[in-house]
């Protein structure tokens, strides 16, 4: 058993809507529950950045399932790498809508971690990708605990 973290992009299909994220979602959450699997999966402007974080075996049997889904292509592994821990360890998968988040929000972020002004994963190296996911996962951390 070797923990590992596997990042990717892909291109939506144009027809993806609410529903297909949350069938997405649901389908996620119950298989990577029970493979041990943990990750996000962020969603915007009609591209998908999703880290999955577990055990090598298992993820790479899960992005060849990804990998075949028609409600998205042209994905691209950013990085398979050994880990030693989990970053997003909370959540068996939890998507990030971007369109939920404010038009400068997510253009702030995005120059800061690409040469982009918008979201476009595809510019996005490993760190940067990375670094982007955590800063999205904090604000919606604290958005939480400022609700509760
Ligand atoms: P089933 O749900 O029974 O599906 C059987 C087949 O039908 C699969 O090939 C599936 O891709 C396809 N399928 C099912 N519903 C639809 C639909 N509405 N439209 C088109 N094809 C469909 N799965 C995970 O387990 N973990 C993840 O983290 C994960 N992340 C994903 C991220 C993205 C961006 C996408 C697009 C899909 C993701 N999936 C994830 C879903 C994954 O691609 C498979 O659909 C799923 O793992 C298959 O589950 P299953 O073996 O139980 O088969």
């Amino acid at each position: 058993m070797s923990l590992c973290r596997l990042t990717y992009c892909s291109h939506a299909i144009p027809s993806l809507d609410y529903q297909d994220l949350n069938n997405i979602l649901e389908k996620s959450q119950k298989n990577n529950t029970t493979l041990g699997l943990t990750g996000l999966l962020c969603f915007g402007n009609g591209m998908f950045l999703q880290v999955l974080e577990g055990d090598r075996k298992f993820l790479g049997h899960t992005y060849n399932r990804i990998a075949k889904d028609e409600r998205h292509h042209d994905t691209e592994i950013i990085e398979f790498v050994e880990v030693d821990s989990r970053m997003f360890g909370e959540w068996s998968m939890k998507a990030l809508d971007l369109s939920d988040y404010s038009k400068e929000l997510v253009k702030k972020l995005s120059m800061k971690y690409s040469s982009a002004t918008d979201f476009y994963p595809f510019q996005m190296n490993a760190k940067q990708s990375l670094g982007f996911l955590i800063e999205l996962y904090d604000l919606m951390n604290k958005n939480v605990a400022s609700k509760s």
